[in-house]
């Protein structure tokens, strides 16, 4: 009987999502033979992003031909809304002649990295899925596909949130709830022309804007979740991420919050004669640094979301996953030069970590989610209002001594809340920023 060739590769990559593009490209660049396995048909179909993409990590991976990517707009405008029951207080931002980040269709985007990653001698294997990894004397050598098993002196594992394989190696467990956000959202279609008077952006052009909300949903128990919303040539997003804890003690269903946001007086207007493209849910990693898998094992290395790297306060992922993919393919590129995989060799990966910002944020950040979680009601419900009431005296004449209302507005501030309570959210406060700074 014939023998079935063994392949093998120096490195082999699992998920063409942007961190497991990112370490194909370098391992390429540095000139080993890497196989890039992706388990949809066409990169990008099964991935979800709000979203825009963060354009300092594509230009440090691709700064000759980063302008080439297929971008919808740049995002030059951003809001934060904080909602009443039916006000809105924003705090708005514009920054007409940068271009930070932009909003991108995954399935477009994600091509484009694939095709780079082909043009730079990636071997690129769609419509394969990575079942097991094949684990010799406690080293992972190589990965079972339905089909065949393939092997390689370093995996790295970029299959995003839901990592089978990193549970598989041990590295990783499984998520608390609590540390996961269920986040939705539509795609609707409006013209190009609609979208650009409805943000107010320069006719004809690639300016773009965001928008994030924070409370709205007329909710008691209000849930910790944060609205947002992007614009892309001829459509808007709409979505919601819920803490999926808050969300199972809630018991509805994702798409009620949803549509409770579609349906609050400032938001309707702006989806207005829309027409519904596309409805999709995914998982976002937010247990941050303090629930940090270990990252790498002997002949194994986890990146982007299979890792946990994302900042989930400022929306940052793409830019974790592109930088993270990067460290991993250098490091396993050292491993491969001086032919060593074990442990101690990939602990290289975790000092480019530790010098990056990814670790430097995710460390200061460690604490910000869970402080704001502890104040959702603060956050989502109190405030919201307040502020609301503050501006409504404020800009409105009532025919009534302003230093009444004022002096109403601070009594019931106080006497709704009880100090002891606005000491706890100033204090989450303080300590997040100074958690953040120190
Ligand atoms: C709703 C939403 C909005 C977001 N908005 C933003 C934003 O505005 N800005 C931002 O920077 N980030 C945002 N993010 C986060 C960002 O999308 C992720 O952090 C980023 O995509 C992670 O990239 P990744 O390559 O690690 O994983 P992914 O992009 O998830 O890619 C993983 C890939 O692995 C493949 N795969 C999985 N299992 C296997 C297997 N067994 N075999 C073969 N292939 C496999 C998948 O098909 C997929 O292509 C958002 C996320 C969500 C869900």
């Amino acid at each position: 009987m014939e023998e079935k060739e063994v392949q093998k590769f120096d490195v082999i990559v699992v998920g063409a999502g942007p961190s497991g593009v990112a370490a194909a490209i370098t391992v390429a660049r540095g000139g080993a033979r890497v196989l890039l396995i992706e388990r949809s048909s066409a990169a990008g179909t099964k991935n979800m992003i709000g979203g825009a993409v963060f354009l300092s990590a594509v230009k440090d991976l691709f700064p000759d031909c980063w302008q080439e990517a297929p971008y919808e707009r740049f995002i030059n405008s951003h809001t934060w809304s904080l909602l009443g029951d039916d006000t809105s207080v924003n705090i708005s931002c514009d920054f007409p002649n940068e271009n930070k980040s932009a909003s991108i269709y995954r399935s477009k985007f994600d091509s484009w990295l694939v095709q780079k990653a082909k043009d730079e001698g990636v071997y690129f294997a769609p419509s394969t899925l990575v079942k097991h990894l094949v684990i010799k004397q406690d080293r992972v050598c190589g990965v079972k596909t339905e089909f065949e098993e393939i092997y390689a002196d370093v995996v790295i594992i970029a299959d995003g949130v839901n990592s089978l394989l990193a549970k598989e190696t041990g590295l990783r467990h499984d998520y608390d709830p609590t540390d996961m956000v269920l986040s939705i959202k539509e795609t609707h279609k409006l013209s190009r022309e609609v979208v650009e008077e409805r943000f107010n952006l320069k006719k004809g052009t690639q300016q773009g804007a965001a928008r994030n909300f924070i409370g709205g949903l007329k909710l008691e128990e209000a849930p910790f979740a944060l609205g947002f919303m992007y614009t892309y040539l001829d459509s808007i997003s709409i979505g919601l991420g819920v803490n999926l804890n808050d969300l199972s003690a809630l018991g509805l269903n994702p798409s009620d919050l949803l549509e409770r946001l579609k349906e609050h007086p400032v938001v309707k207007p702006i989806i207005e004669g829309s027409e519904m493209l596309e409805y999709s849910a995914h998982l976002i990693p937010e247990g941050g640094y303090k629930k940090l898998p270990k990252l790498y094992d002997n002949g194994v290395i986890l990146a982007g979301d299979a890792a946990g790297f994302v900042n989930g306060v400022h929306f940052e992922g793409t830019n974790f996953a592109l930088m993270s993919g990067k460290y991993a393919g250098e490091t396993a590129l050292s491993a491969v030069k001086i032919k060593n995989f074990d442990k101690k060799t990939l602990k290289l990966y975790e000092k480019k970590l530790e010098r990056s910002f990814i670790l430097k944020d995710l460390k200061s950040y460690k604490d910000v989610i869970e402080n704001l979680c502890k104040r959702k009601d603060s956050l989502m419900n109190y405030y919201p209002k307040k502020a609301a009431e503050f501006f409504r005296i404020f800009t409105g004449a009532s025919c009534k001594p302003k230093r009444d209302e004022f002096r109403k507005f601070i009594a019931d501030f106080i006497g709704q809340r009880k100090l002891r309570e606005l000491f706890k959210d100033f204090w989450a406060f303080v300590s997040s920023v100074f958690g953040v700074l120190k």
